[in-house]
């Protein structure tokens, strides 16, 4: 198995103490051991501007049509800043505890360095910009501490955007595209060099993005709506634009969004998966196409259950053709080149 990169996990948000993710636990998707059975390098670590704070029980809010899940409005941004801070905190605890091991990964030599050696990188990511303030000045201070990734949005509006709710069937094309604010924030990540990360913004917002932005465009955690017709999804035009524009889209382990029926049932077969990433490879080549789990963000398929079912896909997506080659691209390569070209370092 070669040593690989993760698009998006909610790890961080889920371990209660740094004992549980250095020594392991039966909690999180992730921990330290498990990451080195499963060969995982580094990995794009969310901090989610939320938190635990008023989310809604995704299980209530099926129906036989599908679903709509209610969302909680965003927090004020002290509250914001104040749960992203923590997070940022427990990964910088992570690191101080684990001898050198874990360390936060702020460029592609770094990156390249935890695929060759025993190490386990942690890429910052804030998942929903609610703890930047309009002015920008605390993004210079993320950054600082090792930001090198960011969502403008979470699954719904925001200062600077609009994210697309949970809704099944559904395009991602509900509501308007980048306030002034957002269009601001877009101009200073690529001059910091902070990833724009474009899985849950919706549609008019994403182009905008397309229009505005110099770096490649980057799904860290979406799958094709072709296949799944899920809100969160990328239409074809979102694919092949993110081709275009020399990007990746990290494919998901997230149930509902794989799905053709949408549901929230976990046992699906590998092939659920792999569907998605052929679906691309198709469309827009092997360059375009990586992984992006949302491990302990989502309820994962049975047949992966955690990171150490990860080798077990791509075992499977070599029986289903892919080259020694192909496989090198979708597990680490594309991710590197992406970085290279958005990080500035
Ligand atoms: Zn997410």
């Amino acid at each position: 198995m070669y040593k690989w990169i993760d698009g998006h996990n909610d790890t961080i948000l889920r371990v209660d103490s740094v004992e549980a993710f250095l020594d392991g636990n039966d909690q999180t998707h992730i921990d330290l051991p498990r990451a080195k059975e499963a060969s995982l390098g580094a990995g794009f670590f969310a901090m989610f501007s939320q938190g635990l704070e008023g989310m809604p029980d995704f299980s209530e809010h099926k129906t036989d049509k599908g679903y709509k899940f209610p969302l909680p409005d965003p927090l004020p941004l002290e509250r914001s800043q104040a749960i992203t801070n923590r997070l940022l905190s427990k990964i910088i605890e992570v690191e101080k505890h684990s001898k050198g091991y874990f360390t936060r990964v702020k460029t592609t030599v770094e990156l390249e360095e935890c695929l060759t050696e025993e190490r386990f990188g942690a890429i910052v990511h804030m998942e929903g910009a609610e703890s930047v303030d309009r002015d920008l000045h605390s993004l210079d201070v993320y950054y600082e501490a090792g930001l090198r990734s960011l969502g403008l949005v979470w699954s719904r509006k925001n200062d600077f955007a609009t994210g697309v709710p949970y809704h099944f069937p559904s395009t991602p094309d509900i509501g308007e595209g980048l306030s002034e604010a957002g269009k601001a924030l877009v101009r200073k990540c690529n001059e910091l060099g902070i990833m724009i990360d474009v899985s849950h913004l919706n549609e008019k917002g994403f182009w905008d993005v397309v229009e505005l932005s110099e770096a490649p465009i980057v799904a860290t955690h979406s799958n094709v709506h072709r296949l799944c017709q899920s809100s969160r999804n990328l239409t074809d035009n979102q694919i092949d634009a993110i081709g275009r524009s020399n990007g990746v889209i990290g494919v998901s382990y997230v149930v509902n969004m794989l799905r053709e029926d949408g549901a929230m049932d976990a046992d699906i077969p590998l092939t659920t998966i792999t569907k998605h990433i052929h679906y691309i490879i198709d469309r827009i080549g092997v360059d375009h196409v990586a992984l992006g789990s949302d491990f302990d963000g989502a309820t994962v398929p049975e047949s992966i259950r955690d990171v150490t079912g990860v080798p077990g896909l791509v075992d499977r997506l070599r029986e289903e053709g892919l080259s020694e080659e192909d496989l090198k691209q979708v597990l680490y390569k594309n991710w590197i080149r992406v970085l290279e070209d958005t990080w500035k370092q």
